[in-house]
C-alpha cells in the first residue's frame, strides 16, 4: 500500500484541528477541558461522545469507538486511511506529497477504473433480462425459493440468458473491448480463438465491495444437471476472492446497529437472512482468510456462526472460526436441526423462530468442547487423549493469555486432568503456534482480543499518553515474558517497537493503533486521572504480576502433588517448596 510520509502526516494532524473536523458531523459543546457531543456511532440522548483537542483523539463512553482525527473519518466516512488523508489534506490545504506512480500504476489505476465500469453495466443488463419477459421462468424460481422482490432488488439479481453472446454483445455496443471484457471475466476466450460469455443460463448474483462497487459475479445454475453448480467469476485486478465477504455492502449499517453480524454460507442463506432484518454477511463457501476478518473488524467484533449442522465445527466453518477468535472477535455458534440450514429454517419456521436459534447461540469455545467431547468416549485414557490432542491446536489459538488459562481449566475439567498438565501443555502449543502467527514478517497486533486489562498495565497506557518519558522508562524497563501475558500488550508492544524507532510519540501511537486498540486506548487516556500514581509502580505491579502467576502455578502442583500421596512425592515437593520461596523473597523485593 502507498503510505504517506511520517512527517506528513504529523504536519497535517497538526493543521487538522479534531474539533473543527467532528463538529462538521456532530455538534460539539465544550465541558472542561474537553468537548462533548451526540456520538455518531450509536444511538444515544445524551452525550457521551467527548473529543480531547490537546491530544487530539475522540472517545464514546457509549460504544467505544475512539481514535485520532484520522481515524473518525476512516470510521463515518467508511474510507481507507490514504482517503482519509487525502481528505483532511485537501481541507486544511496542504499539498499531497507525491505517492510516486509511474506509468504502468497510473495505466493500472485507469484499468481498473473500466473494470468497474464493465461490472456496472453487466449488472444492470443482467437485471434487465431478469426482469424481462424471458426471465419470468427465473423470477418465479426467486419466488419459489422464498426471496421477495425487495431483497432480489437489493441483492441486484440478475439472469444470464442461455444464449453465448448476449452479454457480449450488449456490452461491445456501450463501447467497452473484447479485451476489457475478458479480463474482467465475464467473457472466456475459447481455444479456438472465439470469445463468449461466462455465465450462460445462470441465475446472477452480483458481488460488491463494502462501498457497494459490483466486482464479480456468481452465477446460479438453473437446470438440475447444469454444472457447476455455482460459477464465480475469476480473480481480475479489481476482485480478490479472499477480500471479499458477501453482502457487507448491504448489511453494514444494520451490523453496526445492532452490534453483531450473523455469518452465513450461501447466497440464499444470506437472502433470507437479510431479508428477516438481521445484520448479517455470506462467506460463500470458502474458509474466512484474515483480510476478510479485519473488514469486518471494521464495522463490529461479535460475529454469530449459523452454518450448516453438518458443516458447522468442521471444515471450512471450523476454520473460519477459529480464524475469527484468533482475530479477537468474540464468536458464538447458532445450531439448527440436522438436515436444516439457514434458508430452510427460514422458511419452514419462520423468522421468529430463528431469532430464537440466534439467541440460544453458544460461544464458540463451549460448543467446541462440548462437541469435540461428544465424538471421544472420556471413560477411557486413549479417548480423554485423544480429546485433549484435538483441542489443543484450538487453545492455542486464543490470543489472550488469561481466557487461554480458562479455557485450559475446562479442557482440564472435561478430561478430568490435573490442571496443570494440561495447562503446561496448552502454554507449549501456544508458543509453537506465536512463530506461525507472524504475518508478513510483523506480528500480527490485531491478534490480541482484549480480556482482562489490568489496572497496571491501563496506568502504563495512561501515563504513555499523557506523560510519555517517564512511562517509556518503565515499559523498556519490563522484561518480554512481563509484558507477553497481559491483555494489552499489543498496545504496549507498539509503543516499545515505535520507542526502539525513536519514533514515539501519543499522536504516532494513536494513529498506528487498529480499531480495537484505539478503543481501549482513548477510553484509557480520556479518564481524568491514572490507574496508578506514577509509571514506575505500573511496571513494578507487571512485575509482581509474573511472580503471582508463577507461584500460584507452583502452588497448584503441590496441591496437587500431595493430595496423590505427600510421601509418594516428598522429593518433588521439597523441590518446589523451594521454588516456591525463592519466588516469595523475589515478590517481597517488589513491594
Ligand atoms: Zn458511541
Amino acid at each position: 500500500m502507498a503510505l504517506y510520509p511520517a512527517q506528513f502526516v504529523e504536519d497535517l494532524k497538526q493543521h487538522a484541528d479534531i474539533v473543527v473536523v467532528i463538529q462538521d458531523y456532530v455538534s460539539l459543546k465544550k465541558s472542561g477541558a474537553n468537548y462533548k457531543g451526540l456520538c455518531p456511532f450509536h444511538n444515544e440522548k445524551t452525550p457521551s461522545f467527548t473529543v480531547n483537542r490537546d491530544k487530539g483523539f475522540f472517545h464514546c463512553y457509549g460504544c467505544s469507538a475512539g481514535g485520532d482525527v484520522i481515524k473518525f473519518l476512516e470510521l463515518h466516512d467508511k474510507i481507507g486511511f490514504v482517503d482519509a488523508v487525502k481528505q483532511l489534506a485537501q481541507r486544511f490545504g496542504l499539498s499531497l506529497p507525491e505517492l510516486e506512480a509511474n506509468d504502468e500504476q497510473r495505466a493500472s489505476s485507469a484499468e481498473r477504473e473500466t473494470l468497474l465500469k464493465v461490472h456496472e453495466a453487466a449488472a444492470k443488463w443482467f437485471r434487465e433480462q431478469l426482469l424481462s419477459a424471458a426471465g419470468a421462468r427465473i423470477r418465479k424460481y426467486i419466488a419459489d425459493r422464498g426471496i421477495n422482490d425487495a431483497t432480489s432488488d437489493a441483492q441486484g439479481l440478475g439472469f444470464a440468458p442461455p444464449g453465448r453472446e448476449g452479454l457480449k454483445q450488449a456490452l461491445m455496443t456501450q463501447g467497452f473491448s473484447q479485451a476489457t471484457l475478458v479480463k474482467s471475466g465475464l467473457l472466456v476466450q475459447r481455444d479456438d480463438g472465439q470469445t463468449i460469455d461466462r455465465f450462460r443460463n445462470r441465475l446472477m448474483i452480483p458481488i460488491g465491495r463494502d462501498t457497494g462497487s459490483i466486482i464479480a459475479f456468481g452465477g446460479r445454475a438453473l437446470d438440475k444437471d447444469q454444472q457447476p453448480k455455482y460459477l464465480n467469476s475469476p480473480e481480475t485486478p479489481i476482485y480478490s476472492k479472499s477480500r471479499t465477504l458477501y453482502g457487507l455492502h448491504l448489511s453494514k449499517a444494520v451490523i453496526r446497529q445492532s452490534g453483531f453480524v450473523i455469518l452465513v454460507e450461501g447466497y440464499f442463506d444470506f437472502g433470507q437472512v437479510f431479508q428477516a432484518g438481521f445484520p448479517v454477511v455470506a462467506s460463500c463457501g470458502t474458509a474466512l482468510t484474515p483480510q476478510q476478518a479485519q473488514q469486518l473488524r471494521r464495522f463490529v467484533g461479535k460475529v454469530v456462526l449459523s452454518y450448516d449442522p453438518d458443516a458447522a465445527g468442521q471444515g471450512a466453518a471450523a476454520r473460519s472460526s477459529e480464524l475469527l477468535v484468533a482475530e479477537g472477535f468474540e464468536v458464538n455458534v447458532a445450531t439448527l436441526p440436522a438436515g436444516a440450514d439457514p434458508d430452510t429454517f427460514i422458511q419452514k419456521n419462520g423468522v421468529a423462530a430463528y431469532g430464537e436459534r440466534l439467541k440460544l447461540s453458544q460461544p464458540y469455545l463451549d460448543y467446541l468442547v462440548d462437541r469435540t467431547a461428544a465424538g471421544h468416549n472420556l471413560n477411557s485414557d486413549e479417548g480423554r487423549v485423544k480429546f485433549l490432542a484435538d483441542m489443543l491446536p484450538v487453545a492455542a489459538r486464543i490470543p489472550d493469555a488469561a481466557m487461554r488459562d480458562r479455557f485450559g481449566d475446562r479442557l482440564a475439567f472435561k478430561a478430568r486432568v490435573t490442571d496443570e498438565v494440561v495447562r503446561a501443555q496448552i502454554r507449549k502449543a501456544a508458543v509453537q503456534k506465536q512463530t506461525t502467527v507472524l504475518r508478513d514478517g510483523v506480528p500480527s497486533r490485531l491478534l490480541s482480543g482484549f480480556g482482562n486489562v489490568t489496572k497496571a498495565e491501563k496506568g502504563l497506557i495512561w501515563w504513555l499518553i499523557h506523560e510519555p518519558g517517564p512511562a517509556l522508562t518503565a515499559l523498556e524497563s519490563l522484561e518480554a515474558e512481563e509484558i507477553e501475558p497481559l491483555a494489552g500488550r499489543s498496545v504496549l508492544d507498539l509503543a516499545r517497537q515505535l520507542n526502539e524507532n525513536r519514533g514515539f510519540s501519543p499522536s504516532v501511537l494513536l494513529e498506528r493503533l487498529s480499531t480495537v486498540e484505539a478503543q481501549l486506548v482513548t477510553g484509557i487516556a480520556s479518564e481524568k486521572e491514572p490507574h496508578v500514581n506514577d509509571a514506575e509502580s505500573c511496571a513494578q505491579i507487571i512485575r509482581r504480576m509474573r511472580c503471582e502467576r508463577e507461584h500460584a502455578a507452583i502452588q497448584r502442583e503441590i496441591d496437587h502433588l500431595q493430595e496423590l500421596g505427600a510421601t509418594e512425592h516428598s522429593s518433588r515437593i521439597d523441590a518446589l517448596w523451594a521454588q516456591k520461596h525463592e519466588i516469595l523473597r523475589r515478590l517481597e523485593g517488589l513491594i
